[in-house]
């Protein structure tokens, strides 16, 4: 029995720990043991950051810059958001509708901690980031979520969506590049959700933009206030450093959208953290403003490496994986595999003892579907070099061919 002392948030004591960070845990404890277990769980670049943004990060400290900042970040940083918006979105924003935050999750949190009551409902597609519906319950809201099957792409239709507003709905939680699909909303589909949340007026959108960089074969990415103006002041556009420039530890992510939601982010933000490190948004002040040569060819690298993920998986027998337009994941089902026992004895009824049993018996990691909201599924990130993907895929097509 929990002692009085131990006594939680009751919104916290009810929520789940991020399945991929509980997957990263069983991968070190695994080669604690000496095992060398391959990882394909992890949502970030293998790349380093490039060198002129540890540059400007070095040169940061040295020139003092040390100090609290102002609470929705450097004024400079903010300009540079603004610009970055502006140049690659049409968003048509001043450095004053901005706010800098410790990360783009904090950005998220921020805006829902911000604006959720006790009854409120937040519809969230499925397959989704493992944060948001767990996010919307910490803030004592609900979650809704949408299935979103492989018929439909793994994205939201505007006839889903109509069904999923309620007159408790405060916010839809969209994300293209999806983690963990892949999936890309076209410029129609997002104008045809447009269309229905035109109707729907007191819905707040947040478009999760953080994969951005990340879609593949020549396809050009929109978000959803560039599709539809007339929703920009009800929408939420967040995006950060962390996937575009390798700069997942650097914690820096940024969002706009109307002034009274980023005043109650700021408001909520000074009573937390104060803003987000000095160093780390001179950093990012680099990256937005130096040469952007690295997102070319990051992503040159990572659609060859999708390429290469995509035919491996989908020919191994038992899974079967559509071609993702963006990010760095692959989706597979693993239906065919479900019913099977390993040759450690082990019946598969889940994707979820798939992923168990790959971690177990092929030293692979990877994360199921189903902590995500769709099974029988799993996540394959590849942000590996090719070596690595290439071994893991003999792996899992051993364990896959081992199957009784
Ligand atoms: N949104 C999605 C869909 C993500 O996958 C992630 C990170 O994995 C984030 C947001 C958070 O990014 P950050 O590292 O900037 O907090």
């Amino acid at each position: 029995m929990t002692s009085e002392i131990q006594r939680l948030n009751v919104h916290l004591a009810s929520a789940q720990p991020s399945a991929t960070y509980r997957m990263m845990d069983r991968v070190a404890a695994k080669r604690a043991t000496g095992a060398k277990v391959i990882s394909l769980s992890a949502g970030e670049p293998d790349f380093d950051t490039p060198p002129h943004v540890c540059e400007a990060a070095i040169g940061a400290i040295r020139a003092g810059h040390t100090r609290y900042t102002q609470v929705a970040g450097l004024r400079a940083l903010r300009e540079a958001v603004a610009e970055k918006f502006n140049r690659e979105n049409g968003l048509d924003v001043r450095w004053q509708d901005t706010i800098v935050c410790s990360g783009g999750k904090q950005v998220i949190y921020n805006a829902l901690a911000a604006t959720l009551n006790g009854g409120d409902e937040v519809i969230v597609p499925a397959p989704y980031w493992v944060s948001y519906p767990e996010m919307a319950q910490l803030c004592g809201a609900t979650p809704v979520v949408v299935p979103c099957g492989a018929d439909v792409g793994f994205k939201l239709t505007p006839d889903a969506l109509s069904k999923a507003i309620s007159p408790r709905t405060r916010w839809l939680i969209l994300n293209s590049p999806s983690n963990p699909t892949g999936a890309v909303y076209q410029r129609d589909e997002l104008a045809g959700l447009a269309e229905v949340l035109l109707a729907h007026p007191n819905v707040l959108v947040l478009s999760d933009d953080i994969y951005e960089h990340l879609t593949f074969d020549g396809a050009e990415f929109f978000t959803l206030a560039q599709v539809e103006p007339r929703l920009k002041d009800r929408t939420l556009t967040m995006n950060g450093v962390s996937k575009a420039y390798a700069m997942t530890g650097w914690r820096i992510g940024f969002g706009t959208g109307p002034a009274w939601l980023l005043e109650a982010m700021e408001k909520l933000q000074g009573q937390q953290t104060s803003g987000a490190s000095s160093i780390s948004q001179h950093a990012a002040l680099a990256a937005l403003q130096g040469p952007q040569d690295f997102i070319r060819e990051s992503k040159e690298v990572f659609q060859a490496r999708r390429n290469m993920m995509v035919e491996l998986l989908d020919s191994t027998p038992g899974l079967s994986c559509t071609m993702p337009g963006g990010a760095f994941y692959a989706f597979a089902s693993c239906e065919d595999l479900l019913g099977k026992t390993t040759p450690a004895g082990t019946l598969l009824r889940t994707d979820e003892d798939v992923a168990l049993a790959l971690l177990e018996e092929a030293n692979v990691a990877v994360v199921h579907g189903s902590a995500f909201g769709l099974g029988p599924y799993i996540r394959f990130a590849y942000a590996l070099d090719n070596d690595s993907l290439r071994q893991a895929c003999e792996a899992i097509r051993e364990f896959c061919l081992s199957l009784k």
